[in-house]
């Protein structure tokens, strides 16, 4: 009996993975369904950003009419500065780098770069002007010089030097038996995260634009490749607006400004040192963040 109870209990499983698997791909496919089509209005003009001045003007937003993400969602990132956003998982930063980069339009309100709706300028232009550093970077079997490339199929050598440099990549590529000649990738070299990321910020950097966007990737990465990641993101800001969305404290704390979001709301706003002085939810993220690493580390 027990011998056929295995068998038969193992193909219920199957069953059950199969039909659930079944059912996300219709509802990514209902998604794709539904997803807005974004165009260009007609005889739309370019972005010409010259200061990069962000502003979200009570922006509502919702992926599906019954579930809304954003509610009234106000702030200013001024020209220049390093602004980050955190908030719990689900709270919907990423988001806010989706609707930037009008992947999605908003159901009220206003996103304006240099004071100019984004709705009202071509998609090509708005996409031109902002650089995403993503959670999940896509490299290709080829060296890493041409990945970096990639960000800019134009870009001189010395362009692509600058911005390996600044990246802080250049003690990783010269450590290389072929230097950034280096194929990487599946057939390649294996990249730590920290290395894919600042590879991620070279290509970012190469492309020149004038809003930086990094969407922090979630795997947590030892100190060390933390550190130079934060280096790179820090000196790639330099000459750029750039927001970073933070899923971890610790890459924020030199940021000059964070915005705390919470149900599609900002519920707080400093430094690190003055949102750890008013002790709201900032500072309860903070220590929570604190004890879980206390607890790895452990
Ligand atoms: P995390 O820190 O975990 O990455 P987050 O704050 O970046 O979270 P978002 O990715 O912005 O959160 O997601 C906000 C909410 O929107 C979540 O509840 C998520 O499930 C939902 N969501 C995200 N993308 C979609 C989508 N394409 N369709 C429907 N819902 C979505």
């Amino acid at each position: 009996m027990l011998q056929l109870f295995m068998p038969l209990n193992f193909l219920g499983f199957v069953y059950r993975e199969i039909r659930r698997a079944l059912t996300d791909l219709e509802n990514m496919l209902g998604l794709l369904k539904r997803a807005p089509v974004i165009a260009d209005e007609p005889d739309a003009p370019p972005l010409q950003l010259q200061q990069a001045r962000v502003e979200f003007r009570d922006v509502a937003f919702a992926y599906q009419a019954e579930r809304p993400i954003l509610n009234g969602l106000s702030f200013t990132i001024e020209p220049g500065q390093r602004v980050a956003i955190v908030g719990s998982s689900g709270a919907g930063k990423s988001t806010l780098a989706r609707l930037l980069y009008r992947f999605y339009d908003l159901q009220s309100g206003q996103i304006l770069l240099d004071g100019v709706d984004i709705r009202t300028v071509t998609l090509d232009s708005l996409r031109r002007n902002i650089a995403i550093v993503p959670q999940d970077t896509v490299l290709f079997n080829q060296s890493i010089r041409a990945n970096i490339a990639y960000g800019r199929p134009d870009a001189t050598d010395a362009d692509i030097d600058a911005v390996i440099d600044a990246a802080h990549l250049r003690d990783f590529i010269s450590q290389l038996p072929q230097g950034d000649a280096t194929l990487v990738g599946e057939r390649g070299l294996k990249v730590s995260g920290g290395e894919k990321q600042r590879i991620a910020i070279a290509r970012a950097l190469l492309k020149r634009s004038p809003l930086l966007i990094f969407d922090e990737a979630t795997s947590a990465l030892d100190s060390h490749s933390e550190q130079a990641v934060m280096a790179a993101i820090r000196a790639a800001s330099r000459e750029h607006t750039a927001l970073v969305i933070a899923h971890r404290l610790s890459t924020v704390v030199d940021c000059d400004r964070i915005l705390v979001l919470e149900q599609g709301q900002l519920v707080e706003s400093g430094s690190h040192a003055e949102l750890l002085a008013q002790q709201g939810r900032y500072a309860a993220l903070w220590a929570l963040q604190q004890h879980e690493e206390d607890v790895t580390l452990d």
